[in-house]
């Protein structure tokens, strides 16, 4: 299954200010084909984060290619150990069920100290990373700008009333 054009067109609209930005449709619609290939919205929204915070240029299809191919090869290897799980990776004494990630007591991810976790790490060193952009994805919350200048108006308040109360009295 392919992401929907309309989710591609949504990206690629986010690089419009690179350079050599595509002036024939033709060349757009290659590169929105293989963004189309990303198995996860999140996962397309992502690489186009990622190139945007490291290149000045558009990119090339073979590019989004490239990494295709070791996001597929993540999926296939992560597929491949939850279908075929060893015993032994069910009776995780670390909690992981074989997933080879558990999170530590900040709530970050980290391999896991089993097997799994130790496999895991060796062929995919970037999936800590993965799991931490998109759960940054989704922790996406703004900081409450309380607690700055309406505490501090409140205490001029009060020092106005405590000198007028010894003014009156
Ligand atoms: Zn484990």
């Amino acid at each position: 299954m392919s992401l929907e054009r309309k989710t591609v067109k949504a990206q690629v609209s986010r690089m419009e200010s690179l350079d050599f930005f595509p002036q024939l449709p033709a060349g757009l619609k290659e590169v929105e084909n293989a963004l189309m290939e990303f198995p996860t919205a999140a996962m397309c929204e992502s690489w186009v984060t990622d190139w945007l915070q490291g290149h000045e240029d558009f990119p090339k299809p073979a590019a989004i290619y490239a990494s295709l191919r070791t996001v597929k090869n993540l999926q296939t290897e992560t597929q491949e150990a939850w279908k075929n799980p060893p015993a032994e990776k069910y009776d995780c004494p670390h909690g992981c069920k074989g997933w080879g990630t558990i999170r530590n007591e900040a709530g970050a991810h980290q391999f896991c100290l089993c097997s799994a976790g130790q496999a895991l790490r060796e062929a995919s060193p970037g999936w800590l990373e993965l799991l931490g952009r998109l759960d940054a994805r989704a922790r996406k919350t703004p900081r409450s700008a309380k607690g700055g200048l309406s505490t501090k108006l409140e205490g001029l308040e009060g020092r106005y009333y405590e000198a007028k109360k010894g003014a009156d009295g």
